[in-house]
């Protein structure tokens, strides 16, 4: 069997309601269906999840949240009346304000999104309406409870046959709602195709899959059809963001591949993440990630390589200010550290401070609008050369390289380059391994 997930977009009006219902039915195989809370119809509209919290946010402070709520039910009620359907909401509609008014809790008052929508997606398609919080489980830190979800939640799913489960939230010890962070019904999705030991995650949203490079950036970039677990990894800590991070654990280590569709194109094939490729990507790289914004702290001392610990004092005085690095480059006597400028700013003056009194640096100075580029493919670490044609790339294009790193699992090279020369490096890049193959 299969396990399909719908985000919001996906599920945003009577329309979209139709177009999943359609591609449940369409393979006998998508029994269980995990639903997202109505998202923007348009660019300008609202989530219903943030209007929640909005609502919630005036009601805890004893503020008057009619209105606000008001257009919560109307987002409902218009799927209700265009599909027809003999559902009404307004007892569930009466609880949630009271419990708003006896101040329910934020994940509370955030779950009653996906609760509704699955009330109304069960009623249109005639699947069983399950529960969370009666099935998935949260510990007393609030942390995802496999051993206590799994062995209920299978039984549930197996009873029921075919299902719909609303996403995003479960039940805390003590019975309150607890959600995962935004963007969570991803992770419900992965944890109910374990559970239910289904063959694939479909996990439907409103792109056709990840692409090689960022549209914004290149110019009509390639989908990339199938891609390993490590490697998206790589790509999203980058920013190339389509599902949650953590929707990947739960169905990794049971080896379920996920499969990530459009609800708007079910025809398009999507893409694939696998745990380990049998081949390699279409192209000797899978994808190209990156993000501006990073600082270099450059720090030089004569003979540093014969100081032992010196690299340890560096990062103490990080630790120090609660600051995380990303790379750490070094030559004989030199040694950088990058870090997000974010980050950085209203620690700098202290930090540097700090490093100057551990390790008395004849030179130390602080570069930003660095930008960071990961060049991410399985295919890289057999293919010889694959570094000579980034680098040549890059000369080519005029761009100067500021920072080289390559990861140890030779799956990704980072780069560092100006900001200002960001986006030619990654059409640089992207041109040498994907253009002159097309
Ligand atoms: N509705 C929640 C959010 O907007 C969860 C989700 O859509 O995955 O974050």
């Amino acid at each position: 069997m299969k396990t399909v997930k719908f985000g919001g977009s996906s599920m945003a009006d009577a329309i979209q309601f139709s177009k999943v219902r359609d591609i449940v039915l369409a393979d006998e195989k998508r029994r269980i269906v995990v639903v997202s809370a109505p998202g923007k119809r348009d660019k300008n509209d609202s989530k219903v999840t943030d209007m929640l919290y909005d609502c919630y946010a005036k009601a805890a402070r004893g503020i008057p949240f009619a209105d606000e709520f008001a257009a919560i039910e109307e987002r409902y009620n218009a799927i209700i009346r265009d599909l027809n359907l003999d559902i009404s909401l307004d007892e569930e509609f009466e609880n949630i304000k009271d419990a708003f008014a006896h101040r329910a809790g934020r994940d509370y008052a955030a779950s009653r999104g996906e609760y509704l929508n699955g009330l109304l997606f069960a009623k249109y398609i005639g699947f069983e309406f399950i529960e969370p919080a009666s099935c998935i489980f949260f510990n007393d830190n609030g942390v995802f409870d496999p051993d206590a979800t799994y062995p209920v939640l299978s039984e549930r799913l197996k009873k029921a046959g075919r299902a719909v489960i609303p996403g995003f939230y479960g039940a805390m010890p003590n019975d309150t709602i607890k959600t995962f962070s935004r963007g969570g019904s991803d992770i419900t999705g992965s944890i109910a195709a374990r559970a239910s030991g289904s063959e694939i995650y479909e996990n439907w949203t409103d792109v056709s899959g990840f692409l090689v490079a960022d549209p914004r950036i290149v110019e009509n970039p390639e989908p990339i059809e199938t891609i390993t677990y490590k490697e998206l990894r790589e790509l999203s800590y980058m920013g190339a963001g389509v599902l949650h991070e953590e929707a990947i654990f739960p169905v990794r280590t049971a080896g379920i591949p996920i499969n990530i569709r459009n609800t708007n194109k079910p025809s398009d094939k999507g893409t694939l993440i696998v745990d380990e490729a049998k081949d390699g990507s279409r192209f000797t790289i899978t994808g190209i990630a990156g993000k501006k914004g990073f600082s270099v702290i450059n720090i030089e001392k004569d003979l540093m390589n014969a100081e032992i610990g010196f690299g340890r004092n560096v990062l103490r005085a990080l630790e120090k200010s609660n600051l995380s690095f990303e790379h750490m480059p070094s030559g004989v006597d030199t040694m950088s550290v990058i870090i997000s400028t974010d980050a950085l700013k209203p620690k700098q003056t202290d930090v540097i401070d700090e490093i100057r009194e551990r390790v008395h640096p004849d030179v130390l100075t602080v570069e930003d609008n660095l930008a960071l580029i990961a060049v991410v493919g399985r295919g890289m670490k057999r293919t010889r050369g694959t570094a000579g044609r980034i680098f040549s790339a890059l000369a080519h294009a005029n761009v100067n390289v500021k920072m080289i790193d390559q990861g140890s699992s030779e799956i990704n090279v980072i780069i560092g380059v100006a900001e200002d020369d960001f986006e030619t490096a990654v059409n640089a890049v992207y041109d040498i391994f994907v253009k002159t193959v097309v």
